[in-house]
Order: structure tokens, then C-alpha cells, then sequence
């Protein structure tokens, strides 16, 4: 099978961890071009300027954003405004607009665009909506805290205008949330704490209106050393079920559901990137922005609360 070409932009934190190997690894792509101002990978050819790969290497038809969101409308006008094929990371970009405008942009130039979410491809997610369709959920808590510093050692970016703060981790849970249930769910309070050397939020409690649950919150925290946590509990009518570790492991009530043994497409990226093929087969458009609506929501209904200093 003939491999597409793609090209990665901001080689980074995220472009090194997850999507050179699961690039690497797939029978659907090559990597053929990176753009970078300050990275590069061995063997590659290398553009610090979008403009100049896209006038150099019209053989690549796909181009995957790594940056972080504030950056990335240009960039992926740019290359949609090139006929070219677009995911783009998570969040899909600084503003709720500027999304709905590279759909309009995408849709006009008869492109694939997608909006990936990749705690959505986690292992037991899908099992996990499987489950709780067609069931009564009484309670929903999320717990999401870990430690900013092992995650996102020295990225300015998250703790200025656009960064999202906690909620660049936050809104991974958010993206699993709805994905699995089966009924939608809107904000009604928020409380963020914000360094008060900082633009955005170190920590956020969330009440969400749930149809018939009686409590629905969640807990973002970046403060949080030592055993780190990423779980959603949902209890309904017919038990309770609970995602540990992101979305990797699934219990319903104390017992474990046996985690998956599909080795070929194992991982977040590697689905993402199965997922992507099938989109510029077909030139779609995927992008989903309800998680995006509820840090949106969280922005404007939050009661703010300055806390200590935050240094790395
Ligand atoms: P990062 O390492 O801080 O940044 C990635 C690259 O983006 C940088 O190496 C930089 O490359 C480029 N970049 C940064 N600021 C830019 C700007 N103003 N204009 C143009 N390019 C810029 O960030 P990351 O951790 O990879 O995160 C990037 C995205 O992936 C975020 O949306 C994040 O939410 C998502 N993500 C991150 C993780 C994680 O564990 N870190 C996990 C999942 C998803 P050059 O300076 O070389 O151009």
C-alpha cells in the first residue's frame, strides 16, 4: 500500500512523544517534511516556514499541527488555504470562532479536517460508552490532578492568554466525558484559581446540570505531587462504573474489565492517525467542540480566586 505524506508542525513536546512513533509505526503514512522554527528530525527534510514547505513539497497532502493552540489558526488556514489536509491537536485552536472558521475553510476547499481529542482513543473508552448507554446517571465526578511541572516542564505558553492553564489537561477529561455519556450536560458554576503571577488557571472546580443526576462536578488540579490521578466515576442505576488512568482501564463497580488485547492499533495516537487516514480517504470533516464549549463556559461563569505565586 502507498503511504500519504504528511508534514509536522512545532516539533516539540508532543510531536516527539506521540506522533513521530505513531507515524512511524503506521502502514498509512509517511513522514515526509517537518516544520519547526528550533526542531528537526534526523533524516527529514526540515522548513522553519510553513509557506516555504507548502510552495516546495506539493506531494505532501496532509499537514498535522503540534503547536500549541494560540498559534495555530494561521497555520492551519494556511494550509487548508492550500488544499491541504489538516489535524490539528488538541484544543483545536485559541477561540470557539476561529474553529468554526477553518470548518468553513476546509469545507470550501473540499479538504479533510480533524479536530483530534486524544484521551478519546484512550483504551476503554468506547467500552465505557458502551455501557453506560441507555443507563440513568445519578452522580458524575471527575477527578483530574497531576503535577504541571513533570508534565509541561517550563511551557510558558500554558499559563498565558489562550494557554487554558489546568485546563489544557482538563479538557482531555471533558473530551472523554462527552464521549461516554449518553445524555449532554452544560455548566452551571466554576471556580478557577489562578496563580497570582499568572494569566491562567493552576486549579478549577466544575458543577455541571446532568438530566436526573443529582451531583455532576469535576476537580482539575495541576498542584498535585507524587501519585498522579486522572479518573471519572459515573454511579448509576445499575452500578457504578469508573475510568482509571486516563481512560486506560475501566471498572464496573470493584471489578476490572480485562484491557485489550488489539496490540495492532494499542495507544491514543496510532488510533488518531487510523482515524485520519479514513478522513482524507473520504475528505471529511471531524471536529467535535463540545469539550471546548465547556472551558468556554467554565471562562465565563467562573468565580475567580487569586492564589500563591506559581514558579517552575
Ligand atoms: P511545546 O513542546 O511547548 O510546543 C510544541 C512546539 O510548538 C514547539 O516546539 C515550537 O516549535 C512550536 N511553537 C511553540 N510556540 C509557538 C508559536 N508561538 N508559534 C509557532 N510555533 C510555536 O508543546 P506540546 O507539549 O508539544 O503541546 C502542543 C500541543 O499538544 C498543545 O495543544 C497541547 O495541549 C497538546 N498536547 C500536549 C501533550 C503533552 O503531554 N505535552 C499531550 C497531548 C496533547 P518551534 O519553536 O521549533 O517552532
Amino acid at each position: 500500500m502507498t503511504k500519504r505524506k504528511i508534514a509536522l508542525v512545532g516539533i516539540g513536546k508532543i510531536a516527539r512523544d506521540q506522533h513521530i512513533p505513531a507515524i512511524n509505526a503506521s502502514e498509512d503514512w509517511e513522514l515526509a517534511a517537518t516544520v519547526s522554527r528550533h526542531g528537526s528530525v534526523d533524516g527529514i527534510d526540515g522548513y522553519e516556514d510553513l509557506g516555504a514547505m507548502l510552495q516546495a513539497r506539493p506531494d505532501i497532502e496532509v499537514v498535522s499541527l503540534c503547536m500549541p493552540p494560540g498559534p495555530r489558526f494561521g497555520y492551519a488556514e494556511a494550509a487548508l488555504m492550500a488544499g491541504r489536509h489538516v489535524m490539528l491537536e488538541k484544543p483545536p485552536g485559541a477561540t470557539l470562532a476561529e474553529c468554526d472558521a477553518l470548518k468553513e475553510i476546509a469545507r470550501e476547499e473540499g479538504v479533510a479536517l480533524f479536530a483530534s481529542w486524544h484521551s478519546r482513543e484512550a483504551d476503554k473508552v468506547d467500552a465505557a460508552r458502551d455501557w453506560l448507554k441507555g443507563k440513568h446517571v445519578r452522580r458524575l465526578d471527575v477527578t483530574w490532578k497531576e503535577d504541571v511541572r513533570r508534565w509541561h516542564p517550563g511551557q510558558e505558553w500554558i499559563f498565558e492568554p489562550g494557554g487554558l492553564g489546568v485546563f489544557d489537561p482538563g479538557i482531555n477529561a471533558l473530551s472523554i466525558l462527552t464521549k461516554i455519556l449518553p445524555e449532554p450536560m452544560h455548566l452551571i458554576a466554576a471556580v478557577l484559581e489562578t496563580p497570582e503571577n499568572r494569566q491562567t488557571p493552576i486549579a478549577s472546580a466544575l458543577t455541571f446540570a446532568y438530566p436526573g443526576a443529582e451531583t455532576a462536578r469535576a476537580v482539575f488540579d495541576w498542584r498535585q505531587e507524587g501519585d498522579q490521578t486522572w479518573t471519572i466515576s459515573v454511579g448509576t442505576d445499575a452500578g457504578t462504573l469508573t475510568l482509571h488512568d486516563g481512560g486506560a482501564r475501566l471498572f464496573i463497580g470493584e471489578v476490572e474489565e480485562a484491557k485489550a488485547d488489539d496490540a495492532a492499533l494499542a495507544g491514543e495516537y496510532p488510533r488518531l492517525y487510523a482515524h485520519l487516514a479514513r478522513l482524507v480517504g473520504l475528505r471529511q470533516i471531524d471536529m467535535d467542540l463540545t469539550p471546548m464549549i465547556h472551558v468556554a463556559d467554565a471562562f465565563t461563569l467562573g468565580e475567580r480566586k487569586t492564589v500563591a505565586p506559581f514558579h517552575w
